[in-house]
């Protein structure tokens, strides 16, 4: 498929919404002032006259054709003019109506907290969603939702606090649908121990850096890969490590992603109560035991719910679940029965997740092999209409590439019972120092309005060698803080 533009290079934008109706395709880009000749293009046009600018797109695709054209003012956003546009004929070709509708590059949320901070009203808002940005009625709703409950952690937000956020990148094998950086355990056994003494050298580096710098530890978040995949000795180091690093007098939160059943045992849950933590994630991904085998998930159902019980009964009363719609082979009543029994269970956190596939060609041939032929709409529709009618609410959103139907991945939490980081690193309004390798810092200058990004090195092996390196990456945070005054 060929795009082609003609008075614009909005190339960012249009290949944005192409890829809502014809996911993970690599386009041909050209730019010239006549049709092109291929079999299938979208020709995107601009013409700019005193007053006012002439928009025009042009599909061919499957033998289909459709048109539309727009005059707008000259100072009216032309990206999204044409976004719409081109939204509307290929919705026209194709049948299919993306839900977010052009709502690609921003976080729907993001843009609902822009709205309310003009002090629009909850029809204002929804209006404007859906007129900009085609967005149905259903997606308004859930991210309006979703702004609300933000809010109230929002405005008690603390200019001058920071999470932390601990990289464990292993795991005990490798699931087939991961998109993170992370290695089994097996292949990397070797790296852990002078993983964990750079990480240890990298928490007391930052340590110092942010007492000098005067800020104020918010939340700890453990995350990878599986952290319970180290021993609780390791663990135990780890956190007794950021303990006599940091003044913790201020931390609201301390989550660590036990993340894979299997990994967790009753003295690993111990030693991270005993050393501060409130929160854990246990993630069955589905209460289907032969969808986990289909996924390469090395554990059952059953270690799942003796992981739960462990947690319970270790004091954790803050416990997070996530599950998965559209996992390959799973289906409407399976994935129904997996949310109605959380519900049940009474996990404070379900994390309803929708499939992406990291890699476009994986998606394809699992399309072909009719390996994701199950409803992930209808799936998410369930889990909404359940877990609302449950008091649950939505507090954190947010959408990745080739997520099956280009649907969304939403945080539901008990009231009062949200989870501050996945706020903060979701909505970007808190700065976030990452530790360990595959870490990557956030800073945030909420006055100046300013974010930056800084990235450790990807893989433990990498981070290992270059260690002094990565320490020396640190300096930019100084330098950050450094213009704020
Ligand atoms: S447990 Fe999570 S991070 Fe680890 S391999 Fe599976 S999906 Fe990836």
């Amino acid at each position: 498929m060929t795009l082609c533009f003609s008075g614009n290079d909005f190339k960012y934008e249009i290949e944005g919404v192409m890829k809502l109706f014809i996911p993970a395709t690599l386009f041909n880009i050209v730019y010239e002032d006549k049709l092109p000749g291929d079999d299938d293009y979208v020709f995107v046009r601009m013409k700019r006259f005193d007053n006012y600018a002439l928009l025009y797109v042009i599909c061919y695709y499957k033998g289909k054709k459709g048109r539309k054209a727009e005059k707008a003012k000259n100072n009216a956003d032309h990206e999204l003019c044409l976004s719409r546009l081109l939204f509307k004929v290929m919705s026209q070709i194709t049948g299919i109506v993306p839900k977010w509708g052009v709502i690609t590059g921003i976080r729907p949320v993001k843009q609902v907290n822009r709205y309310l901070n003009l002090d629009m009203s909850e029809i204002e808002i929804a209006d404007a969603l859906q007129r900009d940005y085609l967005c149905s009625q259903e997606k308004c709703d859930i991210a309006l939702k979703t702004a609300l409950a933000q809010k109230k952690i929002l405005d008690r937000l603390d200019k001058n606090s920071f999470s932390l956020y601990v990289s464990i990148p292993f795991c005990p094998t490798r699931c087939s649908y991961c998109s993170f950086v992370s290695q089994s355990i097996d292949k990397c056994m070797g790296q852990i121990p002078e993983y964990l003494d750079n990480l240890c050298k990298e928490i007391e580096y930052t340590g110092t850096l942010v007492s000098k710098l005067g800020l104020v530890l918010d939340t700890v978040y453990f995350g990878g890969g599986t952290p319970t995949t180290l021993e609780a000795h390791q663990l135990e180091r780890l956190m007794k490590t950021i303990a006599a690093s940091f003044d913790m007098s201020h931390l609201r939160e301390y989550t660590v992603e036990a993340g894979r059943p299997d990994t967790i045992t009753k003295e690993k849950l111990e030693t991270i109560k005993r050393n501060g933590c409130s929160r854990v994630s246990i993630n069955p991904q589905t209460l289907s035991d032969s969808v986990l085998k289909k996924i390469g998930r090395n554990h059952t159902t059953e270690q799942f719910y003796k992981a739960y019980e462990l947690a319970r009964e270790t004091g954790f009363d803050c416990i997070n679940t996530d599950i998965i719609a559209g996992l390959p082979s799973d289906d409407a009543e399976s994935f129904s029965f997996t949310v109605d029994k959380l519900i049940e269970m009474g996990a404070e956190n379900i994390t309803v997740h929708t499939l992406s596939i990291k890699r476009a060609a994986r998606l394809n041939r699992d399309r072909e092999e009719g390996l994701l032929e199950n409803p992930a709409d209808q799936m998410v529709q369930y889990a909404t209409k359940r877990l609302l009618e449950s008091g649950y609410v939505p507090y954190y959103l947010y959408r990745q590439k080739n997520m099956l139907e280009n649907l969304e991945n939403i945080g539901w939490s008990k009231p009062g019972r949200e989870s501050l980081y996945n706020v903060y690193i979701m909505e970007e309004v808190q700065t976030i120092l990452a530790v360990g390798a595959g870490g990557s810092t956030k800073l945030v200058d909420l006055d100046g309005k300013r974010l930056e990004r800084v990235f450790n090195y990807k893989f433990p092996l990498e981070y290992n060698k270059h260690f002094d390196l990565m320490l020396q990456k640190k300096n930019e945070v100084e330098d950050f803080y450094a213009q704020k005054e």
